[in-house]
């Protein structure tokens, strides 16, 4: 079967290696080079953990992925999970500390609860308020999220700095169209991000701003190695839910807030960080972390694009079972991208799939 790819970032990628390991005659479609910066798959690292306090159906298919990326790390002989553990600091009901145990619970995961002297002692970059907890989830650690487009895109033709303009289901195929003509395709999934309404308008996404931020370890502060300092998650105020992992370089370390940004048109969105995007986690490091300074040594501007629930918007499209729809971001896909992949594969090949996937289904938006 010969199956177009239109997108080629974290979820295309995915789905064009899954496609062509299943014996699938692949090319992939990408408006840019990537991995790029343009989109929502780039910034060093991404965050994979199992204790999901966004839904308890999610835990079986990020328990596939582990498996998943052990054999991109084989094939492309280099390391690309890095595991870590996962701290989830808040107040012990919090909304997503509490939701996290809830989902470790419902699937066996074994998680710890930290209290804040505990945390104190072993996490020293941390500033821990007496009322706060940490639910610490072992499995969970870091994604090298560049070197796994590139990993996943190796043996794929990818054909760069090329638009789609359509995709037009057919009786016997589906036609894809760009600049340069019109080719056939037995069927095609679409995954293009943040340009998913382009070609997909029935789906009602919003594209948000995020921005990423690399701070300066002060000398001397010797505990943000990946060794001793796990990727965590954390309820601030005024900021939201803000996440960090340890250092990469010696240097600094990278931090965000989750959600909070402005809506946005991928088209015109500002791609510069502006101080009234950096000072938030300026002052978050002033009250949460020891050994961090306000100083930045890089940002870089990224785009979620979100469903109204925030979950995962995944399935054949409505008019036409050659053509598959995967939306996995709401700031919270990448993790899952071998396996979406996989569900990608198995829509097109096979006009469904083995997984549970009725949460994210396409219907709730038709
Ligand atoms: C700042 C930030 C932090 C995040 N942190 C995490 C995290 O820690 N953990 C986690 O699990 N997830 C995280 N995410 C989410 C995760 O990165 C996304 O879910 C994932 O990268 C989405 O990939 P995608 O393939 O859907 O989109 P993209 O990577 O944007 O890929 C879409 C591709 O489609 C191409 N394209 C668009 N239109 C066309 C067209 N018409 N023709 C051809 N090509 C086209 C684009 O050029 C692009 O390459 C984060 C996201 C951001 C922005």
């Amino acid at each position: 079967m010969r199956v177009a790819v239109v997108g080629c970032g974290a979820m295309g990628a995915a789905a064009g290696w899954r496609l062509q390991k299943r014996g699938a005659e692949v090319v992939c479609f990408d408006r840019y080079s990537p991995p790029h910066e343009i989109g929502s798959t780039h910034g060093e690292s991404r965050v994979t953990r199992t204790a999901y306090f966004e839904g308890p159906w999610y835990v079986p298919l990020l328990k596939e992925t582990f498996g998943m990326w052990r054999e991109l790390e084989a094939e492309s002989k280099q390391q690309l999970l890095t595991p870590t553990g996962l701290l989830m600091i808040g107040a012990p009901d919090s909304e997503a500390v509490v939701a996290s145990q809830a989902a470790a619970n419902e699937h066996g995961l074994e998680v710890k609860v930290l209290d804040a002297s505990e945390l104190r002692r072993r996490y020293p970059g941390h500033t821990v308020g007496d009322g706060e907890i940490a639910v610490f989830d072992p499995q969970a650690g870091f994604l090298r999220v560049e070197a796994i487009v590139s990993a996943m895109t190796r043996e794929l033709n990818v054909r760069r700095n090329t638009k789609v303009t359509g995709v037009d289901p057919k009786s016997d195929g589906v036609e894809v169209s760009t600049a340069q003509g019109s080719e056939m395709f037995d069927a095609a999934v679409i995954a293009t991000g943040p340009w998913m309404t382009e070609l997909v308008p029935f789906l009602p996404l919003k594209v948000e701003r995020q921005v990423l931020v690399w701070l300066a370890i002060q000398s001397g502060a010797d505990w943000f190695s990946p060794e001793r300092f796990p990727v965590w998650i954390r309820e601030a105020t005024p900021q939201g839910d803000v996440y960090g992992l340890p250092t990469l370089d010696g240097l600094s370390i990278k931090l965000a807030r989750h959600h909070g940004g402005e809506t946005v048109d991928p088209a015109t969105v500002r791609r510069t960080a502006t101080d009234a995007d950096l000072d938030p986690l300026r002052l978050f490091v002033t009250k949460y972390l020891h050994g961090v300074t306000r100083h930045v040594t890089r940002s870089s501007v990224c785009l979620y694009t979100n469903t109204p629930d925030r979950h995962f918007a995944i399935g054949l499209h409505p008019e036409s079972e050659r053509v598959a729809i995967v939306s996995a971001c709401s700031g919270h896909g990448f993790k899952f991208a071998p396996v979406v992949g996989d569900i990608a594969a198995d829509l097109v090949l096979e006009g469904g799939t083995r997984r549970d996937i009725s949460r994210l289904a396409l219907q709730r938006f038709t």
